[in-house]
């Protein structure tokens, strides 16, 4: 095998989840807003022959409390039961900002840190100046991203980069300025990671933007792109979508709910 044939195993882990949302919170123009529609909350892992790269690193467990929200564990205290210390990674994308995404990041002592330039510069600008804009960031998240920006551990990237053999990630922005998604072989094609460029499946089935947005053109030219990089709709995954748990098979007995492998097919309905 090449290198250029690098493959990873992939993992989405399930930190926490909200079942209390409803969809006039998910949807613009909502056709039954008052109807639950759960929330799930995901990091990802990639393992491949170099290493694990963690992709976004959850929330801390006492904002996901403030918020309401029933917490699992961090995702880095799951990460040991798929083999992986959280201090031997060396590699960590950022997709975006938002709190939910880049909590936790003083449990990866010894990673460097990769995130869209666009991100950066959206999380200080005059937006954040409106609370519409702001909603989902948390200062004290954006301080230590700047902080690590300044400690030479934060690697602001161009629309398109290539993190690893076989790992690239692309800038669709539409839910922040600096949105990217993350394309990830596997031993079953590329993996197209959509961050919260897709939240929910439906968006993508409908061509539907999600209610939380900078800009909703970008929101829905992100749904083509996504298609573009996939090997097939099959491969795309959305953010935050509780029918991943049921979509995917964990990787072994005792992770049920907990994790669910993403480089193998979905589970046939
Ligand atoms: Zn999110």
């Amino acid at each position: 095998m090449t290198e250029d044939a690098t493959i990873y195993e992939l993992y989405a882990i399930r930190y926490a989840g909200n079942p209390r949302r409803h969809r006039g919170h998910n949807y613009i123009m909502a056709d039954d807003p008052e109807r639950l529609e759960p929330m799930d909350y995901f990091s990802w892992v990639a393992v491949g022959p170099s290493g694990a790269i963690v992709i976004d690193t959850g929330l801390r467990r006492e904002k996901a409390l403030q918020r309401g929200y029933d917490y699992v564990r961090p995702p880095h205290a799951i990460l040991p039961s798929l083999g992986v210390d959280p201090a031997a990674v060396k590699t960590v994308i950022l997709t975006h900002m938002h709190y939910d995404h880049i909590g936790n990041l003083d449990a990866f002592p010894h990673a460097r840190f990769h995130l869209q330039s666009a991100e950066m510069a959206y999380a200080v600008s005059p937006l954040m100046a409106k609370p519409w804009f702001r909603l989902a960031y948390e200062v004290d998240e954006i301080q230590r991203c700047v902080a690590y920006l300044h400690e030479g551990r934060l690697d602001l990237h161009a629309p398109e980069a290539e993190i690893a053999p076989g790992m690239t990630v692309h800038l669709v922005g539409g839910h922040c300025a600096g949105q990217e998604v993350v394309r990830v072989r596997t031993r079953r094609g590329w993996v197209v990671l959509a961050s919260d460029a897709l939240h929910y499946y439906e968006e993508l089935d409908k061509s539907i933007p999600f209610a939380v947005a900078h800009s909703i053109a970008d929101m829905m030219l992100a749904h083509d792109r996504i298609m573009q990089l996939a090997t097939s709709p099959d491969h795309i995954v959305p953010s935050h979508d509780p029918q991943l748990m049921s979509r995917y098979p964990a990787p072994r007995p005792g992770l049920e709910g907990l994790v669910v492998r993403l480089d193998v097919p979905p589970i046939p309905s």
